[in-house]
Formats: structure tokens, sequence, C-alpha cells
């Protein structure tokens, strides 16, 4: 695949060098169309939606709304009212969390999360656990970085009221078996949330096929803006949660004595939302279909097994993990250098790596580190891209030899 020609920001040179970009997994860089899609917007068709009776606003309420029928129809939901529009996962999980979960739960009742989880499918959840006394249960992750799924059916009580899974590790790239999860959740008739922010830029996603009750994405991450992103719900669980937020457009009725709500999927969409956003998420979609998400994943799968044979080759190089289904995503430390050490050296080759905890401070605790260096790939990536990413690393080593 050679579409880095797309992408203006990735032909600059960084300290001199050429722009080496391995840091898809915080977030991807966004080719001319999503770019053009908002500019054109902006030039041409903006006002607010749903209120306007001109011209203008029913170009935008329509664009609006067609955004969501290709996102619905992208990740195969059953109706366009189960895409809910939010400002990425993190917001998708604080919905559910206070909508489903304070509405639904009472003190005593537990929910399963997994040691490999993002802190934004976790501190909503304590922020919960505070609010109304409920216990976060805790599927541990293997040395392989895999989940335990026996340990995780022991998980389950009648008091189990929900699960909440990332679909692929932000740290170790495993994309863990969800539908194997799902129905074991559904057994006992406990609904699953899947954090979907990493797994969705790079393999297709089913949400049917998986039977999540719920999915969320963060636009950012594939391709489109930031500050967008969308919640899947089944119609079931969306119809019986109180609206998140209260405000404008969300609205059927309002008076002092009594409001009442607009229906799914207006009744979760409080404000004016990013329209022009939306807008970018959509084209980001087209982008994906046109290479067609087979091809993105055969792509990454190609850069994977090239870039884990390269980097298992240098001496001192310990590899986070190594779970048989993975994305691109690799986590490592050297020797003992920094990870801070590290993507410094490497930024001055014009290498973009991420250092720290990843915002999964538990999960690199469990590995017994403070913190690692993450190389994650998109579609842009090539082998010459890791080749530089190994060359910089032995100038590391020369470095602090
Ligand atoms: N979950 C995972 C697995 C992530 O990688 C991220 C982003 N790093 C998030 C959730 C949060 O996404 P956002 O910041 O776009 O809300």
């Amino acid at each position: 695949m050679n579409c880095k020609n797309d992408f203006p920001i990735l032909t600059q040179l960084i300290h001199g060098k050429p722009l080496v970009y391995l840091d898809s997994a915080a977030s991807s860089q966004k080719p001319k169309s999503v770019i053009d899609a908002l500019s054109h917007y902006y030039q041409h068709d903006h006002a607010n939606i749903h209120r306007g009776v001109y011209e203008l606003s029913e170009r935008a309420t329509k664009a609006y709304e067609q955004a969501r029928s290709h996102i619905q129809h992208f990740i195969h939901a059953a109706h366009a009212h189960e895409i809910i529009f939010v400002r990425g996962t993190t917001e998708a999980i604080n919905l559910v969390a206070q909508s489903y979960g304070r509405s639904q739960f009472k003190a005593g009742d537990e929910i399963i999360l997994s040691a490999m989880e993002h802190h934004s499918n976790i501190v909503p959840w304590q922020l919960l656990a505070n609010q109304c006394g409920i216990t976060l249960k805790v599927v541990p992750v293997s040395d392989e970085g895999e989940l335990d799924l026996t340990a995780y059916e022991k998980l389950f009580s009648p008091a189990t009221k929900m699960v909440a899974i990332i679909h692929a590790s932000n740290v170790l790239g495993t994309l863990n078996p969800i539908k194997e999860m799902v129905k074991i959740a559904h057994a006992h008739d406990v609904p699953f949330l899947v954090d979907g922010a990493q797994a969705f830029p790079h393999v297709s996603v089913d949400v049917q096929d998986l039977d999540c009750d719920f999915y969320t994405i963060s636009a950012h991450k594939a391709y489109g803006p930031t500050g967008i992103g969308a919640l899947y719900g089944k119609t079931a669980y969306l119809e019986k949660m109180p609206p998140y937020q209260g405000g404008g457009d969300m609205i059927e009725r309002v008076s002092f004595s009594e409001t009442t709500y607009a229906k799914l999927p207006h009744k979760f969409e409080a404000g004016t939302p990013s329209i022009a956003d939306v807008i970018g998420f959509s084209a980001s979609i087209s982008y994906l279909e046109k290479i067609t998400m087979q091809k993105v994943s055969a792509h990454e799968q190609e850069l994977l097994s090239y870039a884990l044979s390269q980097l298992k080759a240098i001496p001192g190089l310990r590899l986070m993990g190594m779970p048989k289904e993975r994305i691109g995503v690799i986590s490592f430390v050297l020797d003992d250098i920094h990870p801070h050490d590290i993507g410094t050296v490497l930024d001055h080759e014009g290498i973009a790596v991420r250092a720290g905890h990843h915002c999964a401070m538990p999960l690199i605790e469990r590995f017994g580190i403070p913190a690692c260096v993450r190389a994650s790939f998109g579609i842009y990536n090539s082998c010459e891209d890791i080749d530089a990413l190994v060359s910089g690393l032995y100038t590391v080593k020369r470095l602090f030899a």
C-alpha cells in the first residue's frame, strides 16, 4: 500500500530528517480528503442543524444525518438512531456510566473490567463506584498479554451488572476475543460495552456480529478529526437510559413543570454538536472504504511481522507481551534506558514514538516497569519506517552505552 502522499503532514522534515510517524495509536494523521471535507463544509454549507428552515441549515442537517447513517452502515448497526455522536471514546464511556450505570446500578452491584484497560475505561466506572457503591472486578492479563478467560468466567456473580472491555489494547496491541466474551456475559444476562478506540481503525467492526450492547469510537484514531466519535448502543438499552446532558436539541417540550425528551438519537445530543467534525468523520470512513478494511488489516499485519522480527534482533530490547491476535502496536523497553530518553533521541532522528504509561498505569505496573516505548502503525507506514526506527534504536544504544 502506498498512500503516504494522501497525508500532507507526512511530507515534512523534522530536525532536518524525513518525518517517520509511529504514533498513530495516540492519534492518526489526516488524509487530504478529510481536511478538504472540513474546509468545504465551512466554506459552503455551514449553519446550525435541525432548526433552520433555510437552505444552508437544511444542507448542514442533511450532511450531519447522512454521516450518522454512514457510520451505522460501516459498523453494521441495525439502526441509524443507535449511533450517538460524542467527543470520543472517553465521553462515550462516561455517558454509559453516568446514564445507564447511575439509573440501573445499586450499592453492592459489580462491574467486570480487565487489567489492560485504558484509563478512560477505568476512571468513569470508579467515579460511578464512588457515587453509588458498586465494585470493580478485574480480569487478569497473562505474560503474553492476553486476557485470562477462565478467570473472566469466574468473576461473574448474581451482582454482576456490566462488562466493559477493551477491543484492542493501546499498549500490547492484543485483539481480545470480544465475541466469545460477549457470549459469556449474555449467558449471565449481563450487558457488554466494548472500548473500540484502538480496534476501529484496524479491523472491520460488525457490532451485530459481536452482539455487544455498546461500542465506542474515536474518529481521530481512524484518520478523522479530533473531538468527535460515536457511541453505538442497542436500541433497547438506549431507550431505557435517561439523557446524559440537558439543553437544546435534546428536548421535545420544555416547561418549568415538566420537560419531555426528543427521540433517539437526539435525546443524547444536547447543544450544538461538532457538525463539521461529524462530516470530517464521515469523510475518513469514505477514505477507509475506498482502501477497504481488508487491505488496511493486511498491510498492518505485514508491517507487524516485519517490525517484530527486526526489533527482536536488537540486543537488550524486551517486548511487552506477545499476543497471538494483535493490531499494529508494539511496546518495549531497551536495556535500562529511560523510555523518555529513547523517545527524545528518536525525535532528533525525525521519528515520532510515544514514551510513558500510555494511560494504562495498572497494565504497565502488571508488567513490572514504570514506563515503556510504543511504536504504532497506520496505513501510511512502510517497512522503511521500521528500518528507520531500528536504526534510531541502535543510535540510542550507542549514545547510552
Ligand atoms: N481507549 C483506548 C484503548 C484508547 O487508546 C484511547 C485513546 N488513547 C481511549 C480509550 C480514549 O480515547 P479518546 O481520548 O479519543 O477519548
